[in-house]
């Protein structure tokens, strides 16, 4: 079984405050928010980036996209704009290897990011 960070927060081996949980998807705040709204949306399933995603995880990422949804209804997110971020690899600035999604919002973003 595998024993990153993430995998245990699903486990609920690491205290998590969890704001959204279906059945193969969690989302919780992030520890070190970049913005007034910033929540990770992660998969249950242990897969360590976009990259390693695979044609039978397509039900998995349908859900990560509608836990986003809600997420950035209830935040109030959704008339103003919200940003989604996904890391692959060191380079891009992944620090925790297990496929999430970074939900940003609630100020101006600037493009490019750095
Ligand atoms: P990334 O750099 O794209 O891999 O994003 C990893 C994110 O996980 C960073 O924004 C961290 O602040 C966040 N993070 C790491 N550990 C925790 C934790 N225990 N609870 C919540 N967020 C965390
Ligand atoms: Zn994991």
């Amino acid at each position: 079984m595998e024993q990153c960070i993430f995998c245990k927060m699903v486990n609920n081996e690491i205290p998590v405050h969890k704001i959204y949980e279906s059945e193969n998807v969690i989302a919780f705040n992030d520890i070190n928010p970049q913005a007034p709204v910033h929540c990770l949306i992660i998969p249950k399933k242990h897969i360590v980036s976009a990259d390693f995603l695979k044609e039978e995880d397509s039900h998995i990422l349908i859900e990560v996209f509608k836990a986003i949804k809600t997420i950035a209804k209830e935040r109030n997110l959704s008339e103003n704009g919200y940003r989604i971020v996904t890391n692959h690899g060191e380079r891009a600035g992944q620090s925790v290897f297990h496929l999430h999604f970074h939900l940003l919002g609630g100020r101006n973003m600037k493009w490019p990011p750095g």
